[in-house]
């Protein structure tokens, strides 16, 4: 049987038969910076183990390979692993907006990813439905933009005011934490669209200056950033400048997705910015505002991340920001690696981890290649999402996340597949002690990858009833 481990290691020696070290056998370190950053090399012989890696994270990998060759199984005589990701950017987003989850939550999925080799948590801070990231300057985006009087997703009605928010201090401890596992984290702060919860702390954020209250739903709603106003722009460029000082990475995820243009269509000062630079449409005025930010972001030594739609405005410069792709109709993202961007592979249908494993099964997550949609050149990485909208628990969450997310930390480790898939779950069930206590219990393997008439019936109660044949054939089938 091949070592149970997950991700699955680049190129690895073994012979099943071998003779087990004794558990506390010598672990030598030898440093190794010519190596690359996060790769290893790792042998045993004579009862002892030899690591070489380098001090960061490369020795940290391997000591996750040695803590999940002993938790399944034990180490034998005879391993010879030389161990290197293929992709740089292996990461996993986080809705805290929709759904509140604070700092303990947060950490435990942290230490379960990093035991897999994930090294990128994709924070998502503000939305409609709230607003989580303390900003000095503006204290009304945490105290009025971060509570909801109720929530109301998918029609049930949860009966209760929701609310929370991360203090700078709190978002400092979860960026050190995550450091100390080699995890770099990226805020997202969403713009122009998603920004309810912005408008209802300051209204003069929003085209007409209407009063308004952080949403109760799901959606898409039309209270969008009046990218038309200077003082709507400097007030952006304030949030990111705190934003930028209290994150340590080298990216900021500013969105860019899901912004209708009826404000700004009826909007004087909009319309003027238009008139100003030249812009032909709405889709242009998006893409001008996201490459003033990204320039921003830039003179802040920080690149920008915005998702797919930001394409359509035409103007985006590879060298300013790095586009995530969900959901890319138009095959702009192609076009983008083309012209030497790099993209970010978050495809809605194989890594959405919010959708039932009827609709996204682990095997459809598994056997996803990164490269199916926009090619090979060009990815970054890849990143499993979670939305929570419909999930009230952290429980529920969990379950959603996990197993799925092992499926991106290994293709996103292994590039291509090195083993089967009955060998990726044979692994899974070997490793689920490791998510930690409070991430596991998971579903039960027989959940994982339902039969057609168990997906059907998931899928239909998901989407709260009956679909036509046609939607089902798109989400099963992943047609966009
Ligand atoms: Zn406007």
């Amino acid at each position: 049987m091949k070592p149970l481990l997950i991700p699955y290691p680049k190129q690895i020696g073994f012979s099943a038969g071998a003779p087990l070290l004794p558990a506390d056998a010598p672990v030598t370190f030898t440093y190794a910076p010519g190596l690359g950053e996060e790769a290893y090399v790792l042998k045993t012989a004579n009862g002892a183990v030899n690591v070489t890696a380098s001090a960061g994270a490369g020795r940290f990998y391997a000591e996750q390979t040695l803590m999940q060759l002993s938790a399944a199984g034990g180490l034998r005589e005879g391993l010879d692993i030389h161990d290197a990701p293929a992709f740089s950017y292996r990461g996993f987003m986080i809705d805290c907006c929709r759904h509140f989850y604070g700092v303990p939550e947060l950490k435990r999925l942290i230490d379960a990813a990093a035991r897999f080799k994930l090294n990128r948590f994709h924070w998502h801070l503000t939305d409609d439905q709230g607003w989580r990231i303390e900003i000095k300057k503006y204290p009304l985006l945490t105290e009025v933009g971060s509570k909801r009087s109720g929530s109301r997703f998918g029609g049930v009605n949860e009966g209760k005011p929701h609310g929370g928010f991360f203090t700078q201090t709190e978002i400092r401890e979860v960026a050190d934490y995550c450091a100390a596992r080699h995890i770099e984290v990226i805020p997202e702060i969403e713009m122009p669209g998603h920004f309810t919860a912005a408008i209802s702390a300051y209204p003069f954020l929003g085209c007409t200056g209407e009063p308004m209250e952080p949403v109760q739903k799901e959606g898409i709603y039309p209270n969008v950033l009046c990218v038309g106003s200077d003082e709507a722009v400097s007030f952006m460029k304030d949030v990111l400048g705190e934003v930028c000082a209290l994150f340590p990475g080298r990216y900021v995820h500013i969105g860019g997705d899901e912004a209708p243009r009826k404000r700004w269509q009826a909007c004087e000062k909009c319309a003027a910015r238009m008139k100003r630079l030249g812009l032909a449409d709405y889709d242009a005025l998006q893409g001008s505002f996201i490459e003033e930010i990204a320039a921003f972001l830039r003179e802040k030594g920080k690149t920008a991340i915005t998702w797919n739609e930001s394409l359509r405005g035409g103007c985006l410069s590879p060298e300013n920001v790095i586009v995530q792709r969900w959901m890319d109709r138009d095959n702009l993202c192609a076009d983008f690696t083309k012209r030497g961007g790099s993209v970010i592979e978050s495809d809605f249908y194989h890594y959405y981890f919010d959708y039932p494993y009827g609709m996204t099964p682990l095997r459809k997550a598994f056997t996803y290649d990164p490269a199916e949609k926009t090619g090979a050149q060009g990815i970054l990485g890849v990143e499993g999402a979670l939305w929570t909208e419909y999930v009230r628990s952290f429980h529920d969450l969990c379950q959603k996340l996990f197993p799925r997310l092992l499926a991106v930390a290994e293709r996103g480790w292994s590039g291509a597949p090195g083993r089967s898939y009955a060998d990726f779950t044979a692994a899974v069930q070997a490793l689920l002690p490791l998510l930690g206590e409070g991430v596991a219990p998971m579903l039960p393997p027989d959940r994982w990858d339902p039969g057609m008439r168990r997906r059907l019936k998931e899928v239909a109660s998901f989407f709260k009833g009956p679909l036509s044949a046609d939607t089902l054939r798109q989400l099963l089938e992943n047609r966009e």
